[in-house]
C-alpha cells in the first residue's frame, strides 16, 4: 500500500492558501534554509525529538536512562525548570543515536517522541473528507506541504488525484527544486502552487541553502506557461535577500509571469524555528536575527507593487 512519511496534518489552517485548509506535511527536503521554521521537516527518516517543557527530569522520572541500546542517553548537567527550580534533564548524543525509538517508547510524558509517521493515502483521505464541510463553507481545501512534498512524488500525486475525485481544492507548497516531470505530472490535479522564491542570486542560494536556484526559476516559468496558478512566497530574511537591489531582481523575474500569479506574499523572517530546532538536539546552530521592521516590509511591498504585481505582507 502506498504510504508517505508525514510529520503532521494540521486542520483549520488559514496560512496555506485560500479559505480554511487542512495541510498535510511531508518529511524530507533537499534544501537547508538556515532560518527554516520547520527544521523537523528537513531529514527524510523518522527522527527522535525532545520537548523540554514536557520532561519531568531525571530525579522524578529517568525512564529514558538505561533503555538505549546505543548508550546515547546520559544525565545532563544541573539545570532549572520553567519555575526556576533545580532539575536535571537527560542528554541524547545524536551522533550515536540511530532513532530506534526505544527511549521515546519508555517516556510516558511524551517529552521524547518520534517525528515522522508512515501514513497511507486512505488515512489522509479519511481525515480530509472529515474536514471537507469546512472547505466548502470557506472556499478552502487541502494543501500538501513539507519539507518538499514533491520529493515523495507518487504519494503526493495520489493524494492530489484523490482530492480532485472528491472535488476538494488542492494546493502544492513547493520549493520548486524537483525535476520538471514531477511537477508536470501533478499539474492537472493542482489548483494552486505555493511557490517559494528564497533568493534570486544562484551563487548565494547555493552558498546559504545548499543548492543553486536555476531549476527553481525554470520550473516557476514552466508552471506559468503551462496554465498553473501561482502564489509566490518570498521569505524576507535580514542580510540575505531583503535589499532593494534584490527585490528589483524579484520584480524583473516575476513581472512577465504576473497573469499566472494570484498573489506575491512577503513572509517576514521570524524565530519560530528556534525552539523546534532545540527539540532535534542537534549541535549545529540555527540562524537567528531580528525580524525585519514593518517599515522595511512595507517598502519592499511597495517596490514590487511598482512592477504591477499583486503583493501582500503575510
Ligand atoms: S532513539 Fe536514539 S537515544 Fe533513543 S533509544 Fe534509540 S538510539 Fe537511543
Ligand atoms: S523519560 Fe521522558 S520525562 Fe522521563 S526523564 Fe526521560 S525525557 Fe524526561
Amino acid at each position: 500500500m502506498l504510504t508517505g512519511k508525514l510529520y503532521d496534518i494540521q486542520g483549520f489552517s488559514v496560512q496555506d492558501g485560500p479559505g480554511i485548509r487542512t495541510t498535510v506535511f511531508l518529511k524530507g527536503c533537499p534544501l537547508r534554509c538556515p532560518w527554516c521554521h520547520s527544521p523537523e521537516s528537513q531529514e527524510f527518516p523518522t527522527e527522535l525529538n525532545w520537548m523540554k517543557i514536557r520532561c519531568l527530569g531525571l530525579d522524578a522520572c529517568g525512564a529514558c536512562l538505561n533503555v538505549c541500546p546505543k548508550n546515547a542517553v546520559s544525565a545532563g548537567p544541573e539545570s532549572t525548570d520553567a519555575k526556576g527550580d533545580p532539575i536535571r534533564y537527560p542528554e541524547v548524543d545524536k551522533t550515536v543515536c540511530d532513532d530506534c525509538g526505544a527511549c521515546a517508547k519508555a517516556c510516558k510524558a511524551t517529552a521524547l517522541y518520534m517525528c515522522g509517521t508512515d501514513t497511507t493515502v486512505d488515512e489522509v483521505m479519511h481525515r480530509l473528507l472529515r474536514d471537507k464541510p469546512f472547505f466548502e463553507d470557506s472556499g478552502g481545501g487541502m494543501t500538501i506541504s513539507g519539507g518538499e512534498c514533491l520529493c515523495q512524488p507518487d504519494f503526493t500525486f495520489e493524494v492530489l488525484r484523490r482530492c480532485k475525485e472528491e472535488d476538494i481544492h488542492t494546493a502544492v507548497d513547493t520549493t520548486g527544486f524537483v525535476r520538471w516531470e514531477v511537477i508536470q505530472r501533478v499539474l492537472p490535479y493542482t489548483d494552486l502552487f505555493l511557490y517559494d522564491l528564497k533568493c534570486m542570486d544562484s551563487a548565494l542560494h547555493r552558498q546559504v541553502i545548499g543548492v543553486p536556484n536555476e531549476l527553481i526559476l525554470e520550473n516557476c516559468v514552466k508552471i506559468a506557461e503551462n496554465g498553473g496558478r501561482l502564489q509566490i512566497r518570498i521569505p524576507t530574511i535580514p542580510m540575505f535577500n531583503d535589499s532593494r537591489e534584490h527585490f528589483d531582481r524579484y520584480g524583473e523575474f516575476l513581472r512577465p509571469l504576473k497573469d499566472a500569479i494570484d498573489v506575491v506574499q512577503l513572509l517576514p523572517y521570524h524565530k519560530l524555528g528556534v525552539s523546534k530546532h532545540e527539540r532535534l538536539m542537534k549541535k549545529e546552530k540555527i540562524f537567528v536575527a531580528e525580524p525585519p521592521s514593518d517599515a522595511l516590509m512595507e517598502a519592499r511591498r511597495d517596490q514590487l507593487l511598482g512592477y504591477g504585481l499583486p503583493v501582500q505582507i503575510h
